[in-house]
């Protein structure tokens, strides 16, 4: 059922290049940037910057991985790597801020996260069962059944869903690098000529976002295509 599809291969390959040249770009900077000091960990200087906002009570916890931070809005804990965490280096600073940004959008109710947060189910079921759809009513089609027009139809709007989710996310991650470059060098954690270190590492960051989303778009596309041009054959 799940046949290989060499045009939609084709057809992402631009979105599949620039997620493998961003992955590298991430790594790299990533690396050099874990080389040059910072005047503290990325843990204090998350703390600094949550406490400067009078986010006390959001809680800063270590997790196992290599680029596994994130912030969690519903037990409002901020969750940072063993590198990030203890790490005192620009890449350490720079990603806890970056993970600083998202608390503080969160609590001052920054529209896009909210949205985004309210779509994180929508967007998971999308994912698979969106997909699972779209295969199944293709299938169907070309069984010579009506109703995998339908069925396909289904399957393109949640994945749709997918789509509007990741566009509303770049705001969001956009947003969240900002203000961490802003409050990183407000605080006094890091200077202003040290400020193309951090920016290296959060601007390889949101082109990782940046190749994702495209690669969905263009998969939506694709098979809008393909559904026209199966729906208007039969006519
Ligand atoms: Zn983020």
């Amino acid at each position: 059922m799940f046949y290989f599809d060499f045009m939609l291969v084709l057809f992402t390959l631009p979105a599949v290049l620039l997620a493998m040249f961003a992955q590298y770009r991430v790594s790299s900077a990533y690396r050099q940037m874990s080389q040059v000091r910072a005047r503290m960990s990325g843990f204090h200087a998350a703390r600094k910057i949550l406490d400067d906002a009078g986010l006390y009570d959001v809680n800063i916890e270590q997790i196992p991985g290599e680029m596994s931070d994130h912030y969690d809005p519903r037990q409002k804990v901020l969750r940072l790597s063993p590198g990030v965490y203890q790490g005192h280096s620009m890449a350490a600073v720079g990603i806890a801020a970056h993970e600083a940004g998202h608390a503080i959008q969160d609590a001052k109710h920054y529209a896009p996260l909210k949205i985004r947060n309210l779509a994180v189910p929508v967007a998971s079921i999308g994912s698979n069962f969106g997909m699972f759809a779209i295969m199944i009513g293709f299938s169907l089609l070309f069984s010579g059944i009506a109703l995998g027009k339908f069925v396909m139809l289904v399957g393109i709007v949640m994945f749709a869903g997918v789509v509007a989710f990741q566009l509303i996310n770049l705001p969001v991650e956009f947003d969240a690098s900002a203000r961490a470059k802003t409050e990183l060098v407000n605080l006094g954690i890091i200077t202003g000529p040290e400020l193309p270190y951090v920016s290296k590492v959060l601007n390889a960051a949101a082109l990782t976002y940046v190749a994702a989303t495209l690669h969905s778009v263009l998969t939506l596309l694709y098979y809008i295509m393909r559904y026209s041009s199966a729906t208007s054959n039969d006519r």
